[in-house]
C-alpha cells in the first residue's frame, strides 16, 4: 500500500539523518529569531543586505496595496500585467544593463522558462554538476541532451562543446554556488559560449544585489559586456528583500520567453504590491554600497576567526561560508550543539549536496553585528 511505502521511507530518512523538519519562525526575517519563544541569532537566510524587513520597503509594499490592491488577477498575457511590474521590468533591464527582462514568480520558474523554451530533443545543454536543482530540473523538462562537467572544469566542458553536434547548445551555470558559495569561471565559460556558437544562462541567484559595482551581479563583478548570447536570471527573494525573480537578455529571446516560456504563460502574475516593493529595492541595492562593505566585514571576521581551527571553510569570497563536516550525523550534532548556544546555522545534508559532504551552510548578511559573528566564532572553537 502506498501509506505503508512512504512511512517506511520517510522512517528510512530518520535514520540516516536526513529528515527534515521546519521551525516556525515567530518574529520577521532578520538577524535574530525567536522559535518556541526562545530568542536565537540566526545565520540561515539569503537576506544578504538585510532588506527583507526594512522600513523602505514595508512602507512601499504597504503604499503598493493601497494603489494597486493585492492580487494582479490573472497571468501577464491575459490582464494581470500591472503598470508596477512594468515599471520593474523597465528599472532590472536597465539595471542590468540588458534590452530587456521579464517577471516570473520564482527563480525556479524562471529557470523551468528558460531552458525548455530555448532548447528540445535535436539540442543540448551543458551544465555544472553543482548548478541548483531548479537548472537541473529545467534541463530534463527540456528533453535536451544533458551533459554534465566537472564543477568548474573549462577544459571538460570544452571537450564536451566540441564533440558536440547538437543544433543548439546551452551552457548553464550558477553564478555563486549556493551551497559551496564559490564563483563560476563566468569570463572563460562566455568565451567557450562565442566559440562553440553556444548561449549561456548565468543563474545569479546570490550574485545579484551583492557582487559588483552598485550591486548589479555577477556579470557586472567580472565586467562582462552583456553579450547577445547571455541570458541573465536573478532572483528578487534573496538580496532583493521580497519575492520572485527576472530573466534580462536580448529583446528577441525575452519576448519568445514571453511568448512560449510555459511558466510565465500559464500562472497568475505575481502580487503588484510586491513589484512596488521591488522597486524601492533596487533602489537600496543601487545605493547600497555600506551594506554591501559591511557584508564584505562580516565575511573576513569570519573567515580570519575559524582560519587555524579544525572547521574546514571553503573557499568562498562570498557571504555564502560552508563549513564541511562530511557525515549526516555529526553535521546534526554540530548544528544542535550550536542550537543549545542560541545559533542558527542551517546543516544542510543530501541531496541538497553531494553524499558525503553534509556541512554547516553560514551565511552573513549586512544586518549581523560583529558581535554576532564574534558569538559564532566563540561557540565554534569551544565545540572544536
Ligand atoms: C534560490 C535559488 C533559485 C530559486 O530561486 P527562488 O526564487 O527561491 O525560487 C535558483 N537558483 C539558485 C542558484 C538559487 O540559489
Amino acid at each position: 500500500m502506498i501509506w505503508e511505502d512512504l512511512q517506511a521511507e520517510i522512517d528510512a530518512l530518520q535514520r540516516a539523518g536526513l529528515k527534515r523538519s521546519r521551525r516556525t519562525l515567530e518574529m520577521p526575517c532578520g538577524p535574530l529569531a525567536r522559535v518556541d519563544g526562545r530568542e536565537l541569532v540566526s545565520f540561515c537566510s539569503n537576506d544578504y543586505l538585510g532588506l527583507a524587513n526594512d522600513p523602505a520597503l514595508v512602507e512601499a509594499a504597504c503604499a503598493g496595496a493601497q494603489a494597486w490592491g493585492v492580487g494582479s488577477g490573472a497571468s501577464h498575457l491575459v490582464s494581470g500585467h500591472l503598470a508596477p511590474h512594468a515599471a520593474l521590468e523597465e528599472k532590472l533591464a536597465a539595471f542590468t544593463g540588458f534590452a530587456r527582462a521579464l517577471l516570473f514568480s520564482t527563480g525556479y520558474m524562471a529557470n523551468l522558462a528558460i531552458v525548455p523554451a530555448l532548447v528540445g530533443r535535436r539540442d543540448a545543454v551543458f551544465a555544472d554538476r553543482l548548478n541548483h536543482a531548479s537548472l537541473i530540473d529545467a534541463a530534463q523538462l527540456s528533453r535536451a541532451d544533458n551533459q554534465r562537467y566537472p564543477h568548474g572544469d573549462i577544459v571538460a566542458l570544452e571537450r564536451l562543446l566540441a564533440g558536440s553536434r547538437a543544433r543548439r547548445k546551452l551552457i548553464l551555470t550558477d553564478a555563486v554556488f549556493s551551497m559551496d558559495g564559490d564563483l563560476a569561471p563566468l569570463p572563460a565559460l562566455l568565451a567557450l559560449a562565442e566559440r562553440f556558437d553556444a548561449w549561456l544562462v548565468v543563474d545569479d541567484a546570490h550574485g545579484f544585489g551583492v557582487l559588483g559595482p552598485q550591486g548589479r551581479g555577477s556579470l557586472a563583478y567580472f565586467q562582462l559586456p552583456t553579450a547577445r548570447r547571455l541570458i541573465y536570471m536573478g532572483t528578487l527573494g534573496k538580496a532583493a528583500g521580497a519575492s520572485g525573480a527576472f530573466v534580462a537578455a536580448d529583446a528577441t529571446v525575452v519576448e519568445w520567453l514571453e511568448q512560449r516560456a510555459r511558466t510565465y504563460v500559464f500562472t497568475t502574475a505575481g502580487s503588484p504590491l510586491i513589484a512596488c516593493a521591488l522597486a524601492a529595492s533596487v533602489d537600496l541595492i543601487a545605493d547600497g554600497e555600506s551594506r554591501r562593505q559591511r557584508l564584505w566585514q562580516l565575511t573576513a571576521q569570519l573567515r580570519d576567526g575559524l582560519a587555524g581551527t579544525r572547521w574546514r571553510l571553503l573557499p568562498s569570497p562570498t557571504a555564502i561560508q560552508p563549513i564541511v563536516i562530511g557525515d549526516n550525523h555529526e553535521v546534526l550534532r554540530v548544528a544542535g550543539a550550536l542550537y543549545e548556544r542560541g545559533l542558527w546555522v542551517p546543516a544542510i545534508r543530501p541531496p541538497t549536496v553531494p553524499a558525503g559532504s553534509a556541512r554547516l551552510r553560514v551565511s552573513l548578511s549586512a544586518a549581523h553585528s560583529a558581535e554576532q559573528v564574534d558569538r559564532l566564532l566563540h561557540a565554534l572553537r569551544e565545540l572544536a
